[in-house]
């Protein structure tokens, strides 16, 4: 009888082999069973302590980032500084010719006051956990990955930087230039978010993201004794966001998503604060929404005689798929189908770092974390068995970029 030849060299076989899947579900529920929330500054030092402990089993030094200075508008249009927990970063072999990024985030959009707090087993092989898939199994899919990598034969030939950050859920505002330090002068990067879908479909493609808040001041009055004296800034701030709306295209989606202001029912408002969210599909989307969203500014000030302040941007440029990326999506589909895996991609609206990591030129795969599903709610599940299924997966895509395949 004749034998299929074995896809994976005996080196790449034997690479595979401590991965240990109790150790990485065992982690899994051990930093699930931790609060936390973007704004639980507390949780988050636990659970940044809890890494910290974890990955310093591998090489170089764990260091904790102070988060960069972030601000929002109040409902009064005050600049208010908003609190965020600190960075994980590790750096190891910098000196290596060839270097790579891996990502994660440490947050999850359950707080501390939500129902939503502890595991349960739904089933033999899937757990129902806060951050179970977005994204502690993630993370302990990449420490496992990355100590096989450290004791294989050619863990000396790959350099890489690490960053787990504690804002993702909320845009990482407070860690944007540090991803930009970090990826910078990469050739790729693997970031551990969940899988597109349940059956490891990875995400291809990805829209932009963009939050904005206006804030309009216009002149009070009397709503009956000098009503054209004043200039009403919630008239102006709904003029703007019906304006808004009016931009959307196949390529662009705008949700004006709140308006805040207004006053006693005998007065003129003058305050409102508009916020909006756009999720534009292209760079040329994003630019010729930069554009409009200016114009329309200035006339809602000379039209109605207020003043405008503008707060916010595009923090998640889109993501195209170019040439580069394409290599690297390949890289990691064929190394999938070596191990007996076999998934697709797709384009998604969804944002992540991956966005902004790919905005550096820097070929990305974002979804080399977990399979699960119904992230971002309180059935968020993780499929257990796909612990070990994805650290094989990227111990396997590190030996092979160690081992200097094209890119
Ligand atoms: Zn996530």
């Amino acid at each position: 009888m004749e034998r299929l030849t074995d896809p994976l060299t005996s080196g790449e076989r034997s690479a595979l082999e401590p991965i240990d899947l109790a150790a990485m579900l065992a982690r899994t529920e051990q930093w699930s069973a931790i609060n936390s929330g973007t704004g639980n500054l507390a949780g988050l030092a636990r659970m940044a302590d809890a890494l910290a402990d974890a990955f310093s089993a591998l090489p170089g030094a764990v260091e904790l980032r102070e988060p960069a200075p972030v601000t929002a508008l109040d409902a009064q249009g005050r600049e208010i500084e908003q609190q965020n927990g600190r960075h994980l970063v590790l750096r190891v072999r910098p000196e290596a010719e060839r270097r790579i990024l891996l990502t994660g985030h440490m947050d999850t959009v359950f707080p501390a006051d939500h129902p939503f707090q502890t595991a349960r087993w739904i089933d033999a092989e899937t757990l129902n956990a806060p951050g179970a898939a977005d994204m502690k199994g993630g993370l302990a899919v990449m420490l496992e990955a990355l100590k096989c990598f450290e004791i294989s034969e050619v863990s000396g030939l790959l350099g890489y930087d690490v960053m787990i950050n504690a804002d993702e859920e909320t845009g990482s505002l407070s860690s944007a230039a540090l991803i930009a330090e970090l990826a910078r002068g990469k050739a790729a990067a693997l970031t551990y978010e969940p899988s597109a879908l349940p059956d490891g479909t990875l995400a291809h493609a990805r829209g932009g993201s963009g939050n904005f808040a206006v804030a309009v001041t216009g002149r009070s009055a009397h709503a009956g004794r000098n009503p054209h004296e004043g200039r009403n800034a919630l008239v102006a701030a709904a003029g703007l966001a019906v304006q808004l709306k009016g931009l959307e295209h196949d390529g662009l989606s705008v949700n004006p998503a709140k308006i805040e202001g207004g006053s006693a029912n005998n007065v003129v408002p003058d305050h409102a604060v508009l916020r909006f969210n756009i999720r534009p599909k292209t760079t040329e989307a994003a630019v010729a929404f930069a554009r409009d969203f200016n114009r329309m500014v200035s006339d809602i000030e000379k039209g109605h005689q207020v003043s405008l302040r503008v707060h916010g941007g595009i923090t998640r440029p889109p993501k195209p798929v170019d040439a580069g990326a394409q290599t690297l999506f390949d890289l990691v589909q064929r190394t999938g189908a070596d191990l007996g895996q076999h998934f697709g991609w797709r384009a998604t609206g969804g944002v992540c770092d991956g966005n902004n990591i790919a905005a550096f030129g820097v070929p990305v795969v974002d979804t080399m974390g977990v399979r699960g599903g119904a992230i971002h709610s309180a059935d968020e599940y993780l499929i257990v068995p796909s612990l070990a299924e994805r650290a094989r997966l990227s111990a396997l895509v590190l030996h092979r970029l160690a081992n200097g395949v094209h890119l």
